[in-house]
């Protein structure tokens, strides 16, 4: 069955024909995947940091069989429905003070892109029409969409080949990569240059995810942010992959109680059960952006955001943060030693987030069949290994995971 997917089907960033076949999931439960042929594997990958309270949740199915039986969709023109209205309460309750507006679109890029036209539309309404550039740092991910694109990494984002018509953002040093005070000169010196061509500051608070899984100091993101500020910049962060508990907060910039102009949430919104994403920002913002030029045919979902609603409750009426505490207390003891292992470059935590940085490039299909037969799935790239589990998985389904991971990085070549 999958030779028809190999060849017919575009995968993530691959081929068609792909040179890979992928696995075939049957079904999926708790941290567990059932592949094809009944073989069980744990998914170290959270689908893409999105399934936080593992598949087939009873509690998140019956929220989305619930919404079912009143209605699947409709349409988010002239219209609106209770679940939506939920949810943004819900948003505006969790999230920033300042944060009262909710723009919900289908996915994280789209997130993105509405960030970004609230941003133009906000500068172009204050009559500075000429601020329609962004800022961000390297090493950054946050989409696939052209403007999206436009601000990921332009070393291994794919810039390369759409040089010509992507916008060419402003890119400064990353504090992930060199001393904060070094970034923030860069920053600063590109600031006075340009900022009145420049609508905003993105930026991944404290872990920057596909772009290179990297830690930064949370600090950063203060004086970032007062940098904006004194040069009339917005500044937007993209917690799309680091909200809802994952780095040990609920939201990653609650490590320095930073009250961004403009939030992108997406991936764990959901619970994982489907795609929704959400663009939050300021009455102040709001105000000047006035009618936003954005509206997709599925905006708010409402099995989406019913699911969402469930999936916070979910989440915020347990002990989160210590189940957050217990999973990085088990990446620090038993992936941290890994560092002492010649071919491992280092190795960071963070919260439910595990990453090993190899000193040389992994062969994904060979370290892939390994894991599984080690009864794991992680979807390894480049030079990094690494895992986001669920919150639910177990010490004992941890154990499997971590040493699957050390059974893969002492058997190398
Ligand atoms: C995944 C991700 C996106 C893009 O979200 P999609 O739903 O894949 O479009 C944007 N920003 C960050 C930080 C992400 O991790």
């Amino acid at each position: 069955m999958h030779t028809f997917d190999q060849q017919h089907i575009w995968h993530p960033y691959a081929k068609v024909p792909n040179s890979v076949p992928p696995h075939l999931v049957e079904s999926a439960d708790g941290v567990y995947l059932t592949l094809a042929g009944g073989k069980r594997v744990i998914d170290g990958m959270s689908s893409w940091w999105a399934t936080i309270h593992g598949y087939n949740h009873p509690v998140l199915n019956q929220a989305v069989n619930k919404q079912l039986t009143k209605m699947s969709h409709v349409m988010f023109g002239g219209l609106t429905h209770q679940p939506a209205i939920d949810l943004a309460k819900t948003l505006i309750e969790i999230t920033p003070d300042n944060l009262t507006k909710v723009f919900f679109t289908d996915s994280g890029s789209i997130a993105v892109e509405v960030a970004f036209k609230m941003s133009i539309q906000y500068w172009h309404n204050k009559h500075q029409p000429n601020k329609q550039k962004f800022i961000t740092i390297r090493g950054g991910y946050h989409g696939d969409s052209f403007g999206a694109m436009s601000v990921c990494d332009p070393d291994n984002g794919m810039h390369h080949l759409f040089n010509d018509i992507l916008t060419q953002q402003y890119f400064v040093k990353s504090p992930s990569m060199v001393a904060m005070d070094e970034a923030l000169a860069d920053l600063e010196q590109t600031l006075i240059k340009n900022a009145h061509s420049i609508a905003a500051m993105i930026l991944e608070p404290v872990v920057q995810s596909a772009g290179g899984m990297r830690i930064y100091n949370p600090q950063y993101l203060i004086k970032a942010k007062a940098l904006c500020k004194q040069h009339k910049v917005l500044f937007i962060l993209d917690e799309i992959a680091t909200g809802f508990g994952r780095t040990g907060e609920l939201f990653a910039l609650e490590y320095v109680d930073i009250e961004p102009d403009i939030l992108c949430l997406g991936k764990a919104l959901t619970g994982g059960y489907m795609t929704l994403a959400a663009t939050l920002t300021s009455d102040k913002v709001a105000t000047s952006v006035a009618t936003l030029m954005h509206g997709p045919t599925f905006m708010a979902n409402p099995l989406a955001c019913a699911v969402a609603n469930a999936s916070i409750e979910l989440l915020l009426n347990q002990p989160w943060q210590d189940n957050i505490a217990r999973i990085e207390k088990h990446f620090y003891t038993h992936l941290s030693p890994l560092s002492q292992n010649e071919k491992v470059d280092n190795v960071r935590i963070l919260g439910a987030i595990g990453v090993i940085e190899m000193a040389d490039e992994i062969d994904i299909q060979k370290v892939q069949n390994q894991l599984i037969e080690n009864g794991v799935w992680l979807r390894p790239y480049g030079k990094l290994l690494y895992t986001m589990p669920a919150f639910i998985i177990t010490d004992e389904e941890l154990l499997t995971l971590t040493k699957a991971i050390k059974t893969v990085v002492k058997c190398w070549e």
